[in-house]
Formats: C-alpha cells, sequence, structure tokens
C-alpha cells in the first residue's frame, strides 16, 4: 500500500485530496493544524467506507511539529511515497498595510513549511529511488494579485521551489509538481461577497468557480502518472489566460 502525508486535509482542498486517495487504497496521514473537530469525522467516514486514514496535530510551519508528524506517520504506515503540500493560508491587505508579522507568517506557513516537509521525508524517497511531491501553488503565484502581495510572493516562491527540486531530483526517479488553482470554492473564500463572486465568475472563460474535487482529480492523476515532472498545472476555468 503506498503512502501519502496531505498537509491541511482538514478542509476544502485538502479533505478532497485525503478523500480521492483514501478510497484509491492510498495509506493518508491527514494533518490538521486547528480544525480537530473536521479531521476525526473525515477519518471515521473514511474508515467507516474500508480506507486507510491516521490524522496527526501539527502546525507545518514549526520544525519540531514537522519532525514529529512524520515519526508518526512513519511508524503508523511506513516509509512516505507521496507528500501533497496542500495547507495554506491567505489575508487581503494593501502593501501598504503589511505588517512584518503578516509577512513573515505568510512565508513560514506557505513556503517554509514546504521545506519543512520535504527535508523530512526526502530520505525515504531517495532511498527507494522513487517518489512523488506535488504543491499547491496558486493562481496569484503565477500572474500576480493587487492586495495580497504576501501570498502571491509565496506562491511564486512554491514555483521556483517546485521546478528546481524537480530538476535536482529527477535523476532519482523523484517527480514534483505544482498545481495552480484559480477560485476554489472553500472557505479560504468564504469572506467574498455573492456580488463580488458573480463578477469574478464573468472574468473566468469557464464562467464558475472551481470545486475542491477538481483539484483532487489531478492531483490523483499526478501521482499515479510517471512522465511529468516540474510542471506547474493551472486549473481556474482559464482565468490566467483571460
Ligand atoms: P481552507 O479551506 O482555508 O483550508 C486550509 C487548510 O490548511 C486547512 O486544513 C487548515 O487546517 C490548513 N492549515 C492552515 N494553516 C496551517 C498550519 N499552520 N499547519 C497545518 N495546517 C494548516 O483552504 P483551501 O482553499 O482548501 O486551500 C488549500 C490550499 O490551496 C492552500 O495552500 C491555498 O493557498 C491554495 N489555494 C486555494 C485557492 C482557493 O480559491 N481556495 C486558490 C489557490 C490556491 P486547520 O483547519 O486544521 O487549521
Amino acid at each position: 500500500m503506498k503512502t501519502v502525508v496531505v498537509t491541511g486535509g482538514s478542509r476544502g482542498i485538502g479533505k478532497a485530496v485525503v478523500e480521492i486517495l483514501a478510497r484509491k487504497g492510498y495509506a493518508v496521514l491527514l494533518n490538521y493544524h486547528t480544525s480537530e473537530k473536521e479531521a476525526k469525522e473525515i477519518q471515521r467516514h473514511l474508515r467507516e467506507e474500508g480506507c486507510f486514514v491516521e490524522i496527526y496535530k501539527a502546525d507545518v510551519s514549526q520544525k519540531k511539529e514537522v519532525k514529529e508528524m512524520m515519526e508518526f506517520a512513519r511508524n503508523k504506515m511506513g516509509s512516505i511515497d507521496i507528500l501533497i503540500n496542500n495547507a495554506g493560508i491567505s489575508q487581503i491587505k494593501t502593501f501598504a498595510d503589511l505588517t512584518e508579522e503578516d509577512w513573515d507568517k505568510m512565508m513560514q506557513v506557505n513556503l517554509k513549511s514546504m521545506y519543512l516537509t520535504t527535508k523530512e521525508i526526502l530520505s525515504d524517497m531517495l532511498q527507494k529511488q522513487e517518489g512523488t511531491i506535488i504543491n499547491i501553488s496558486s493562481i496569484w503565484g503565477v500572474i500576480g494579485a493587487s492586495c495580497e502581495v504576501h501570498y502571491a510572493t509565496a506562491k511564486a516562491g512554491v514555483i521556483g521551489f517546485t521546478k528546481a527540486l524537480a530538476k535536482e531530483l529527477g535523476p532519482s526517479h523523484i517527480r514534483v509538481n505544482a498545481i495552480a488553482p484559480g477560485m476554489i470554492q472553500t472557505d479560504m473564500n468564504a469572506n467574498i461577497g455573492k456580488e463580488d463572486i458573480e463578477k469574478i465568475k464573468q472574468e473566468i472563460p469557464l464562467e464558475c468557480i472551481g470545486k475542491p474535487k477538481d483539484i483532487a482529480k489531478c492531483i490523483e492523476w499526478l501521482v499515479e502518472d510517471q512522465y511529468t515532472t516540474g510542471q506547474v498545472i493551472s486549473i481556474d476555468g482559464g482565468w490566467g489566460i483571460a
């Protein structure tokens, strides 16, 4: 049974990824930070379906917590075959209003976390000379976003991290890819009003907001594909080309 760690698996996109991969027969470690009730509920309903799901509370921006989480994962499931770096936060603020704390937190949760998790599991993949890492970036990391400079910067960093690591790890048969979602219907966008959502839909060629499952389906494909690496796959209804 192949093993997967999904960061930020308690809600939104991460939850859909946990569900799709667990139902496909992977052994999944669902990482959460604050949403314990949600994580337990996902574990409960997937176990009822016969899936293998462990849950673990850790702040992915904290080295010690990430290290302990990966030790837990190895003890429960064996070495890690697949890492999905999904956990993330967003914040809307003008650059003028951004504080140093805002900036540092954004970098730590959305970018440094990928360094920490990848460092912890890489020896497993190098030993087996195979593995897959999928990092969640954003449309804003590709084309930039007003009033989200720190978010867009971190997500652009995710793309640089992905491409550089893909080149370095290719000879070890470890594939590293990124996904750049457009607007996906999750809690992250819950504070955007109905009117604004309608306006955004008009900017998107496919005229609709994406669903977490749209991203999860691509991840399901990417973990099984053998010849894709260093790519940034935009799943955004065409918003990025509009
Ligand atoms: P969401 O519904 O707000 O869920 C965020 C997830 O990240 C939650 O499971 C949360 O865990 C976890 N998380 C946040 N901070 C964490 C930390 N310090 N340590 C561990 N876990 C942490 O967001 P989403 O929309 O599913 O977003 C998932 C990823 O997609 C993010 O990287 C986001 O930037 C990216 N993305 C989203 C969109 C979109 O439109 N939704 C678009 C582009 C990119 P707890 O709830 O347990 O705290």
